[in-house]
């Protein structure tokens, strides 16, 4: 078993959140390459966007579905995200705990507060973008939504950035790579 196939003997949960923009997503992408980390798949009522698939990127439920569900098993931060329901089921995270790697998590700062009130043990990690205008040149490159949307994550954006405090690290994304092996060093790990 080579070094990046050994599991790390203590786990954790790492809550990977911040603006929207900012580059959540991709920092997870970078770590996920590296088979020490695994991500908790979310479940959403939202439509799957262009190359999104079932289970993979997220778990797609009907709202009736997404609740009969979020009752029987218990999610993690279920909270309604522009008009959308979103949540983790719990399964999902101690799954991957249990089989000896790092779990990730990436999530709206509104469900941060939520992880928090419950208490749930984790390293929680805000990635912010290197600058303000950065931030804003980034959302408006996605390409994949309407003005109006683009105006309410900007808005969306400025709040989350007001919630820095909630967490026990700022990552900044000035580069994907280098964010990651930043983080994983958080977590005892050296990226490759
Ligand atoms: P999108 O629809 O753009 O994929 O995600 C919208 C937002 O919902 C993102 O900030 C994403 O991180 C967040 N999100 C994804 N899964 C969950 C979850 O289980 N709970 C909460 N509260 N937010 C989530």
């Amino acid at each position: 078993m080579s070094a990046s196939e050994t599991p790390s003997p203590s786990t954790r949960l790492i809550v990977v959140s911040g603006a929207s923009g900012a580059g959540k997503t991709s920092v997870a992408h970078r770590l996920l390459e590296d088979q020490r980390f695994a991500r908790a798949v979310t479940a959403t009522t939202r439509e799957p966007r262009g190359t999104e698939q079932d289970g993979v990127d997220y778990h797609f439920l009907t709202a009736g579905d997404f609740h009969k569900r979020l009752i029987a098993e218990g999610f993690l931060a279920p909270a309604e995200v522009y008009g959308h329901w979103y949540g983790t089921p719990r399964e999902n995270v101690e799954g991957i705990l249990a089989s000896g790697r790092h779990c990730i998590l990436v999530i709206d700062v509104q469900g941060v507060e939520d992880l928090k009130e419950s208490e749930v043990d984790a390293l929680y990690v805000f990635v912010d973008a290197p600058s303000q205008e950065e931030l804003e040149r980034r959302l408006k490159s996605r390409g994949d939504d309407a003005p109006e949307k683009i105006s309410a994550r900007l808005r969306a954006a400025r709040e989350e950035l007001e919630k820095k405090d909630l967490f026990d690290r700022v990552l900044v994304n000035d580069d994907i790579k280098r964010a990651a092996r930043e983080l994983a060093g958080w977590v005892g790990l050296e990226l490759a």
